[in-house]
């Protein structure tokens, strides 16, 4: 059985992804309350008990709202590096000793069948990095909260089958929109959130013929619209060469409340 997984949950409102393999069933984020976080895995088929591990790749509340709550409930292991650890700490509420783990950026960690490597990003928070899942050959990336994506990126990203990839506003939005400017300056920054025209770029030099899913992830709901994000990434992908749809790239929405069905990777 090849890895599957779920984008429970996108965008400033609350993330989590759930990636499982034969042996292993993976947690990434909880950045919605605790029932929420339990209405997602039932909708999908799935428990909270059977999770083997919640990954955390920032402290950002839309990432960890739920994190303490659930690995509390459902007794789970915590993993996040150290400065990570640190930042959640107050937030997370307590957490038991044995259930905390580090996980430091740039590190791989086996759970049984499943690999995850890890990657640090440019963003505002004390250390944030993402992941790519290895399992059997296939390869899964998750990367989103990014400033702009470094080549160094792109590198690891690179081969991936399946991408889960941050499509953050629509620039034109943003700039006319009803945000205070230093809130633009920061989401426009090189610590804040990729543009649907920079992931798009980004994903053209990521995407080789092994790519088959790429789902648009972390859409802003004020400064974007999920078939602004697919036009933009079709037009540009289409520029650059990339096809998209039957025999191609297939593009994928995310949304903020309900989760994409069960992948294969
Ligand atoms: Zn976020
Ligand atoms: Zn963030």
């Amino acid at each position: 059985m090849n890895m599957r997984f779920s984008v429970l949950a996108s965008g400033s409102t609350g993330n989590a992804m759930y990636v499982e393999s034969e042996r292993t069933k993976l947690l990434i984020d909880a950045g919605l309350s605790g029932k929420k976080m339990e209405e997602l895995f039932q909708t999908i088929g799935r428990s909270l008990s059977e999770v083997d591990a919640i990954l955390v790749s920032h402290e950002h509340s839309d990432h960890i709202k739920g994190v303490g709550i659930v690995a509390r409930k459902y007794n789970i292991p915590i993993y996040a590096n150290e400065k990570t650890w640190k930042a959640m700490e107050t937030s997370i509420g307590p957490v038991q000793t044995d259930q905390r783990f580090h996980l430091e950026t740039g590190s791989n960690l086996s759970f049984q069948d499943l690999t995850v490597e890890t990657f640090g990003v440019s963003h505002d928070a004390a250390d944030p990095m993402f992941f790519v899942f290895h399992e059997n050959n296939r390869k899964l990336a998750l990367a989103t909260d990014m400033g702009y994506v470094s080549d160094r990126i792109k590198g690891t990203l690179k081969e991936a089958n399946a991408l889960v990839f941050e499509s953050n506003h629509d620039i034109n939005m943003l700039r006319m929109g009803r945000y205070p400017w230093n809130v633009k300056r920061r989401i426009l920054g090189d610590m804040g959130h990729v543009s649907n025209e920079d992931a798009a770029l980004a994903l053209a030099d990521i995407i080789t013929d092994k790519t088959r899913h790429i789902y648009l992830a972390h859409l802003s709901l004020d400064n974007n619209m999920k078939e602004l994000a697919k036009m933009t990434a079709e037009q540009v992908l289409l520029e650059e060469g990339v096809t998209c749809g039957t025999g191609g790239v297939l593009l994928h929405d995310t949304d903020p409340y309900h989760p994409t069905s069960l992948q294969i990777v």
